[in-house]
């Protein structure tokens, strides 16, 4: 089943694959992806946060389902250029409830596929550049707490802790696999798997209720 992974989930920190071909697991995948990031009131979700090691990303910076226009999807996406840099705050999807400023190129070019196969090249700004530039690093393994002085905010790290016992806590329990099996799927996955109809439209089920989005979450 297809579902947002959380901290420190193996996929979090696997450098994805690129696609070779755009199927319809790979159409599927998106669809289902673009529900999860509107479920969860986010504004991108990259392939690694569902556990697939591959490269590609969804982003609306509406967050809303109704403006389905705004969707975008980058396949295989390259940042090739990056001028001047701002701090914004960020949060993300996977680390539910952190949000913390990072600095990050204000503009950028991307040059990506969409989901027709082309092949496009595009300048953002902003926080377009910001969620672009998130979401890239979702595909090389990197989290945006990377980014933070730890050593200036305890808080962060107890909050790292906390997550990472209830995940462990989870895999003794066997809700979670383990890590050595998380990462041998991700290792032999060959392709994009379909998401099977029944699962398009399910209400996430969710532990506790999604704290108020208070800047970018992706
Ligand atoms: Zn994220």
């Amino acid at each position: 089943m297809l579902e947002i992974v959380k901290y420190p989930h193996p996929a979090l920190r696997y450098a994805s694959r690129p696609i070779t071909e755009i199927d319809e697991g790979l159409r599927s995948t998106i669809r289902r992806m673009f529900e999860l990031m509107y479920e969860a009131r986010g504004i991108g979700l990259a392939a690694n946060q569902v556990a697939l090691p591959f490269q590609f990303f969804v982003l609306n910076l509406t967050a809303d389902p109704n403006k389905a226009d705004q969707e975008q999807v980058f396949i295989n996406p390259e940042i090739i250029k990056r001028h001047s840099s701002v701090e914004g705050e960020e949060g993300c999807l996977s680390l539910p409830g952190l949000y913390y400023d990072v600095r990050r190129a204000r503009r950028i070019r991307v040059r990506a596929y969409d989901l027709e196969g082309n092949l496009f090249e595009q300048d953002v700004d902003d926080l377009f550049s910001r969620a672009v530039q998130h979401e890239s690093d979702h595909l090389e393994g990197k989290l945006f707490v990377d980014y933070l002085d730890t050593t200036a905010l305890p808080e962060i790290e107890d909050r790292l802790w906390d997550m990472e016992l209830k995940f462990r806590q989870a895999q003794r329990g066997g809700q979670i696999l383990p890590d050595d099996e998380l990462k041998r799927r991700l290792d032999e996955m060959p392709r994009v798997p379909p998401v099977p109809p029944e699962e398009f439209g399910m209400k996430t089920r969710q532990d506790e209720p999604e704290p108020p989005a208070e800047g970018p979450v992706d």
